[in-house]
């Protein structure tokens, strides 16, 4: 049994980590102990961590098995950052790159290395691992096993030799899915011994999840979205190669600059665009879900839907890629009936196995049922979800309204009337509603509002119809000398709305206050902001010229830390969170100098 305090100060020394998460303790001391293992903890949970540390600790190498390339770049990248001895051995490497990774294997200086499972099944690499001391296999990403996952990778299938020919030697697997049927394909076809089994809680406090009513092709509202998150990293999924290229070529138009990336791109173009987004050249992707697995920036700041995904479980993948270094961050899908529709036909065409109704109608219960998102993922997922109020979704932050409800065009009425704080007359409202950029809307900023184009489906005259009908009814009543609208008491009622107890209902995109998050979450705070941007500058700089991620060098979380507590003394900055020994060796003084270059500033 290893004592806490050494694995604390690994943590620290390494990471520069203080505290472990939730089950990383477990996993860790599972491994240090030699039993076989599945960890199962949502994207951003720290994974990584869990397998890496105990290796600083055992004897031999650890033979990390990894689906991707790019993935198990970054990883070695930000091993050797942290001081650590990391090795990989793929084909994007040269013979004699490759010769040398297995020398330092071979002699005992790499404490992990990393393969694919092609690679762990070639006869050479098998008897590398004969000669040397592995210490534990990990199986990383390990839902790829299953038939049941996301990603099925068929060469996974065979991992299960691993436990016949290396006997004796412990293997562990790491995924983010939760499902009752992926866990169990995993634990038998990797064929674990008496395996202890970890499952942390799927839910991501720190992300805002919303659903709103698409308008139109919904590029308005993309675009309000982007607009809030200013120089932010986001992922735009759409469900079709075409909705891509438009969506990219529109936002480009528009002077949102972004790549798109879908399977029918060439190869060279996906890799391309998917670096320069890793790398933080570009800030936005515009993609297909074919954009997934190989993607680990941490710094995701959105991720945008802008049509209906494939599954509960693909929504729980596609915005767990959002604030992974647990900075608030939020999930928007511009949800359609008619998307349904498109996946019943897809499901029809019997062009996509993975597809099921009862799948489908599992999603769209989730997105038309007005209630708590992080409660229903939770329970999704088999998961308790503690009662209250989240604070970060639109349902708890009191802006949903059951999406089949869009279609009630009176209530809508009252609700914008009561909305503009019965400020305005029934021009400006049914041109509001019908999405009509006229010259007042502009002016009031009220074409930012959610409820703009609401009622897009109907004519300007059509909805200053029904409000003339509303005010005969004595639902509504035009009053003063600006003939001003204001609902009254039958109004309300007739709406279902309480005056005092009243919340806003509209779905979709509000102006101020995007960033709430759930409440565990709230003491990061997003500032100062110029400093945290100066870092940001430096540290891209600094990434750039080593042509690492940045993440490698600092995450966003690390940076934020320094930009509220501005140390200016070494020892002050090596108490910074994610400052570990070498980085601050390496990385300490220079930042230093850019805090007090930027507090001259600020
Ligand atoms: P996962 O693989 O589960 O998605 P990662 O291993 O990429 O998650 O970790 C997400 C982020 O959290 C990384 O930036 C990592 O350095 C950071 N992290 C991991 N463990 C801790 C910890 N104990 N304290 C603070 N940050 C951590």
């Amino acid at each position: 049994m290893v004592e806490i305090e050494v694995l604390l100060n690994t943590l620290k020394k390494y990471w520069g980590y203080s505290s472990f998460r939730e089950f990383q303790l477990e996993a860790i001391n599972s491994i240090l102990d030699e039993h076989d293992t599945l960890t199962i903890l949502p994207t951003g949970g720290g994974k990584s961590l869990c397998f890496q540390l105990p290796a600083m600790i055992k004897e031999g190498v650890a033979v990390v098995i990894s689906p991707l390339i790019s993935l198990m770049k970054d990883q070695v990248d930000s091993l050797k950052e942290c001081g650590i001895h990391a090795e990989c051995l793929n084909s994007s490497m040269t013979g004699k790159e490759q010769q040398l990774a297995e020398l330092n294997v071979e002699v005992g200086r790499a404490k992990l290395l990393y393969i694919s499972p092609e690679r762990l099944l070639t006869d050479s690499l098998r008897a590398l691992l004969r000669r040397v001391k592995v210490s534990y296999f990990v199986i990383d990403e390990a839902h790829c096993i299953s038939h049941w996952g996301h990603d099925f990778r068929k060469e996974y299938r065979a991992l299960g030799v691993l436990k016949e020919e290396f006997p004796g030697v412990a293997v562990h697997a790491f995924t983010a899915t939760a499902t009752p049927e992926v866990k169990e394909d995993v634990l038998s076809q990797l064929k674990l011994d008496s395996p202890h089994v970890y499952s942390g809680k799927v839910d991501r406090t720190n992300l805002t999840y919303r659903i709103a009513g698409r308008k139109a092709d919904g590029m308005r509202q993309i675009v309000n979205i982007i607009e809030r998150h200013p120089q932010e990293a986001g992922i735009i999924y759409c469900l079709r190669r075409a909705d891509v290229a438009a969506i990219s070529s529109r936002l480009e138009f528009q002077g949102l600059k972004n790549l798109p990336y879908h399977a029918g791109l060439p190869d060279k173009v996906r890799k391309e665009n998917q670096n320069a987004f890793s790398k933080g050249k570009v800030n936005i992707v515009v993609a297909t879900i074919a954009f997934g697995m190989g993607i680990d920036r941490s710094n995701i700041r959105f991720v945008i839907h802008a049509a209906m995904p494939k599954s509960v479980e693909h929504y729980q993948q596609e915005t767990g890629r959002a604030g992974r270094d647990g900075l608030p961050s939020e999930c928007i899908m511009l949800y359609s009936g008619e998307d349904a529709s498109l996946w019943e036909w897809i499901m029809a065409q019997g062009n996509d196995g993975e597809m099921s109704r009862e799948k489908l109608d599992k999603l769209r219960d989730f997105c038309e049922t007005p209630a708590c998102r992080h409660a229903s993922l939770s329970k999704y997922f088999g998961q308790d979800y503690p009662d209250g109020n989240c604070g970060a979704c639109d349902f708890c932050l009191g802006e949903a309204v059951p999406l089949h409800d869009t279609g009630n065009t009176a209530g809508t009425i009252i609700e914008c009337v009561l909305e503009l704080e019965e400020k305005f007359g029934a021009d400006h409202i049914s041109s509001l509603l019908s999405g009509e950029l006229t010259e007042g809307v502009r002016k009031w900023g009220h074409d930012s509002l959610a409820v703009f184009g609401s009622l897009g489906n109907s004519s300007k005259q059509r909805i200053r119809g029904k409000i003339e009908g509303l005010i005969k009814a004595g639902k509504l009543a035009r009053e003063g000398a600006y003939r001003t609208l204001s609902v009254t008491a039958e109004g309300l009622t007739s709406a279902g709305i309480s005056r005092s107890a009243r919340k806003i209902i509209f779905s979709g995109s509000r102006p101020a206050a995007p960033r709430s998050a759930a409440p565990a979450q709230r003491a990061i705070h997003v500032g100062p902001e110029k400093l945290f941007n100066l870092l940001r500058v430096k540290r891209d700089a600094l990434a750039a010229s080593a042509g690492v991620a940045p993440d490698v060098i600092f995450n966003d979380a690390t940076l934020m830390e320094m930009s509220t507590k501005r140390p200016l003394m070494m020892d002050e900055i090596g108490e910074i969170s994610g400052v570990g020994e070498e980085k601050l060796e390496k990385y300490g003084r220079i930042f230093l100098e850019a805090i007090k270059a930027g507090l001259n500033l600020v």
